[in-house]
């Protein structure tokens, strides 16, 4: 059997894998990336459904740790859609020389650590072996589906998709009867392309989300230059802000302290500029529900504008939980697509879907007929791609074991019993309440950072502290219970997952400050981690 030897084993080759390939390579580390896809890219691999496109500006969503990389790349619109940022990965592949470093269509299907060699064996689908002193799980937060489970899937007759795995090929929904699950980011974007082709399509919701304007179209070039011009600085507030990207223009005053025709016109001119400007209108919006109640109500006010059908109207409106306590959703004409003849809501809370069918979809009150279905109903979501490998640390000790009660990091980099093993935008970080790609560059540098520093003192182990992990859990519980996130049964707290823990995942203390919180520890040593080496000395 042959064992492939290596400094570091990453697992993924999304914008977290790619980023680390670079840096460890430039480090001398001897590094391989696995990817279960056969492409780099990751979310924007496999995220091909129509309408996929990011959520903040795309200047803002891209590397910023190469001058050639921002040089040798222009975005063509104000929100780039999957298909360009999938190019945009494969072009960082290729300028920085990375392909023959990430190794595709290889599922890592265990990671057990070795206490003795103070390393990780890794084996894969293909029956390969890994060993390695590091192991960085570069998994991504929304990289593992959620499966539907209807009872009677099999019988159905038509195809079935789901959002998260749309085929290469694309799907040609041209006159078809269509039904489409859920009503998250993924339907909300994918709705108004897939109504546009359809004949009918019945959309089946069971909470309605807040969703504000993108306001897409080309990237404006005069404000392009105007970016480029202040690059450096752009780039730098960016990492020491709250979410990490400057698009949202924060307002520092309260929604409580100015007159009501203030307020209102913050409101408007937020929608009028789009996305996640809004989220940003007041300061208090995350965190009282008077503020709170004042925003969601000028949304539902904007919905009943937008939607013909008083009734559609007023069952798109959120009522049971605080707006943007679930990622806010960035749309193109969601709301208006409901205007059309050949596009039904039916409210699935009130009358739940029941079963699939051969020929459709029932619910508790009817059978409905379609050609395929739809299924945009999610991911299991930041614990999801770790709990699928079998991942042992000290004594054997399952991750599986370590998390039933909710996953606990230090960090979000590391895990207490799982010495030399790094994840990048794990639960206890700020990860998806940010720009990823600003959050997961900061992880990337400081796990290479600490890689550096370890083997410049001849170290050859690290691993958090109970005591550290069981504070930084704290912290980020209380964070949370600070504001109105926990209200929400959102997927950050893994309520859209039966069975999954109730805890609130991400830590919301903001990008800016994790990242001090971050570099001090590094500054003190590593403080709450030990390490250790050389193995046996
Ligand atoms: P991923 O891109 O998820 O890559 C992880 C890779 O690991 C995957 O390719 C997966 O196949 C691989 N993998 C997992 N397990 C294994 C295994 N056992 N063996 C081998 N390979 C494995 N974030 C934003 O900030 N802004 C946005 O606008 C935005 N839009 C999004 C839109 C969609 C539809 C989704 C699903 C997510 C979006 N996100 C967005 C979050 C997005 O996931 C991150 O921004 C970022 O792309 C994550 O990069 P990553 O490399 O950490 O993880
Ligand atoms: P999601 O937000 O989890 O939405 C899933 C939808 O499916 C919800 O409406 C959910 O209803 C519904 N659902 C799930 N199971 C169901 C069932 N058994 N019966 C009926 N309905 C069911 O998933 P997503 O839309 O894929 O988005 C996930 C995240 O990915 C987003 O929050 C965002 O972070 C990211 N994303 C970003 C963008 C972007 O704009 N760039 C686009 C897509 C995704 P309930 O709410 O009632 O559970």
């Amino acid at each position: 059997m042959t064992v492939t030897r290596l400094d570091v084993a990453v697992v993924g080759a999304g914008f977290s894998g790619v980023y680390l390939l670079h840096k460890l390579r430039g480090l001398g580390f001897s590094v391989r990336v696995y990817e279960a896809g056969d492409g780099v890219g990751g979310t924007w691999f496999w995220n091909r459904y129509p309408g996929a496109r990011v959520d903040m500006e795309s200047q803002e969503y891209s590397y910023s740790f190469s001058e050639e990389l921002e040089d040798s790349w222009t975005w063509s619109e104000r929100y780039s859609a999957q298909p360009e940022i999938l190019a945009y990965l494969n072009h960082v592949a290729d300028t920085l020389k990375l392909r023959d470093g990430i190794q595709l269509d290889t599922r890592v299907a265990t990671a057990h650590y070795n206490e003795v060699a103070r390393r990780w064996t890794l084996t894969t689908d293909g029956g390969e072996t890994i060993d390695a002193r590091f192991c960085i799980m570069a998994t991504g937060c929304l990289s593992v589906i959620k499966e539907p489970d209807f009872e009677g899937l099999e019988s159905f007759k038509g195809p079935t998709y789901h959002t998260g795995r749309w085929p290469r090929e694309g799907v040609d929904f041209t006159g078809q009867r269509v039904g489409v699950v859920g009503t998250g980011s993924s339907s909300i974007q994918s709705l108004p392309h897939i109504a546009a082709q359809a004949t009918h399509v019945t959309v089946f919701q069971r909470t309605p989300n807040y969703s504000v304007p993108a306001h897409n179209g080309p990237l404006n070039q005069d404000s392009l230059a105007v970016w480029k011009a202040n690059r450096a600085e752009n780039r730098h507030k960016e990492r020491i802000s709250s979410g990490g990207f400057l698009s949202s223009n924060p307002n520092e005053k309260s929604a409580l302290e100015v007159s009501e025709a203030e307020r209102r016109a913050e409101f408007e001119a937020r929608w009028a500029v789009g996305g996640f400007a809004m989220g940003a209108a007041f300061n208090d919006i995350a965190s009282s529900e008077e503020a709170n109640a004042l925003i969601a109500d000028f949304v539902a006010e904007k919905i009943r504008g937008l939607v013909n059908d008083p009734k559609t109207a007023d069952l798109l409106t959120p009522k049971t939980y605080p707006f943007a306590t679930k990622r806010l959703c960035v749309d193109t004409g969601y709301y208006q697509t409901f205007n059309r003849d050949n596009v039904t809501l039916i409210d699935a809370a009130t009358t739940p879907i029941t079963h699939i069918t051969p020929t459709g979809l029932a619910t508790t009150e009817r059978e409905f007929a379609f050609d395929s279905i739809v299924f945009a109903i999610g991911f299991d979501a930041m614990t999801g791609a770790l709990s699928r490998i079998d991942i042992r640390g000290r004594g054997g000790l399952t991750l599986t074991e370590a998390w039933s009660e909710g996953p606990k990091t230090y960090l979000g980099l590391a895990i207490a019993g799982f010495p030399n093993l790094f994840t990048v935008t794990g639960p206890g970080s700020p990860s998806v309440l940010s720009n990823m790609v600003v959050s997961i560059e900061q992880h990337v540098e400081w796990i290479c950072d600490c890689m550096a520093h370890l083997r410049a003192r001849q170290a050859d182990l690290i691993e958090a502290t109970q005591e550290a992990q069981d504070g930084w859990v704290a912290h980020v519980n209380e964070a949370a219970s600070m504001t109105l996130y926990p209200k929400a049964n959102s997927w950050y707290m893994g309520a859209n997952i039966p069975g999954k823990p109730r805890v609130f995942m991400p830590y919301i203390g903001g990008v800016g400050a994790y990242r001090e919180i971050c570099d001090g520890i590094a500054a003190r040593d590593y403080e709450g981690f030990v390490t250790a080496g050389p193995a046996g000395a």
